[in-house]
């Protein structure tokens, strides 16, 4: 896509001037949880790719909260260069925060987000700017080879991205990741959500601006293990569905009607049989499933009310969505 404004000169936007600049400042804002053994490799296999885009860059590292020596390692790192910043979060906040931190301290032109142990291809950020070049604000990597993941999570995500996209008025595309360049006009709209339950792959959906993918193929973890179980994922695709949808509350008032209407159809089949055969006393099979069923629907829809109301409750409390303790960077000679 050429820029929109190529061929009508005498056009301008007024919101901002569409041209990229000449000398950008390239952000990696890089989350990083326990992650002491994959810090030094990240930095050899990544600033050398940063050299060769002849661009300035910074790398800013947000510890979340680690328990290992990780901030040590940072600190070490940052006495080698001065374009290395490390924001060192109050506590573990969870990858949605520590991304949202990043993002909000990153001074670049161009932001882009990424896993620090190297399953996203640094080669890839040429490429991106290419595209950015051409005028497009997001460029996002898709995962094309999902083969470096299990079976099991390649088919759990595929569902979630069925169910998400059915269920949310805006779409997110299938297999992509954080894994993305955002320019700052996208920055400053991502800055502006209020919100606590963060999902950002939503959230860059939600914000729109002219977007294209790129396919690449997700490497294997090269160090150290992944930070997120079954049962994390699991939360996440619910926060993340109840954070773009309404509708699992609204289809109890469909579920609702439909078991009322059968309900008022076999109170009026039982009316006539009475008024037709005399009374009879069998019934308690029936009784009991009609219990057990409508017990079963009324603690889920209870269930999905609770989820809805949590969430506000969260919202309302509008608690900071992180704390830092530090930022730590080189002191200026
Ligand atoms: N991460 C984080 N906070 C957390 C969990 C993970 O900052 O609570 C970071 C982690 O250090 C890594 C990135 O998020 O840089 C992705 O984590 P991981 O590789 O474990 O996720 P996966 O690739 O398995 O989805
Ligand atoms: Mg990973």
């Amino acid at each position: 896509m050429p820029s929109l404004l190529s061929d009508h000169p005498q056009i301008d936007n007024l919101l901002g001037d569409p041209q990229r600049p000449a000398d950008p400042l390239l952000s990696l804002v890089v989350p990083v949880y326990n992650e002491a053994a994959t810090i030094r490799p990240f930095l050899a296999a990544v600033q050398p790719t940063l050299e060769h885009l002849a661009l300035r860059y910074e790398i800013l590292f947000i510890n979340d909260g680690s328990h290992d020596d990780t901030l040590q390692q940072l600190l070490t790192a940052i006495c080698d260069d001065p374009r290395l910043r490390c924001l060192n979060l109050s506590r573990n906040f969870g990858k949605e925060a520590a991304l949202t931190a990043g993002i909000e301290h990153a001074s670049g032109d161009l932001v882009v987000p990424m896993d620090v142990d190297l399953q996203d291809p640094p080669e890839l950020i040429a490429e991106f700017i290419v595209k950015w070049r051409e005028g497009y604000d997001v460029v996002y990597g898709i995962r094309q080879d999902r083969s470096s993941d299990t079976t099991t999570k390649r088919a759990t995500a595929g569902w979630f991205y069925r169910i998400f996209n059915h269920l949310s008025p805006v779409s997110i595309p299938e297999n992509a990741g954080d894994y993305r360049l955002i320019d700052r006009r996208v920055v400053e709209a991502l800055r502006q959500f209020p919100e606590r339950n963060r999902f950002m792959k939503g959230l860059f959906a939600w914000v729109g601006f002219h977007t294209i993918g790129i396919p690449y193929t997700r490497q294997q973890r090269q160090l150290g293990q992944s930070k997120f179980s079954y049962w994390k994922l699991w939360n996440f695709a619910i926060d993340g569905i109840t954070s773009f949808s309404s509708a699992p509350l609204r289809i109890w008032t469909y579920i609702g009607t439909l078991i009322a209407g059968l309900a008022f159809l076999y109170a009026l089949f039982i009316v006539t049989r009475v008024l037709l055969t005399g009374v009879d006393m069998p019934g308690y099979a029936s009784l009991m499933t009609v219990i057990l069923f409508l017990g079963g629907v009324q603690l889920m829809s209870l269930g999905i009310l609770g989820e809805f109301i949590g969430r506000l409750f969260t919202e309302v409390k509008a608690r900071p969505l992180y704390l830092v303790e530090g930022i730590y960077q080189r002191r200026q000679p």
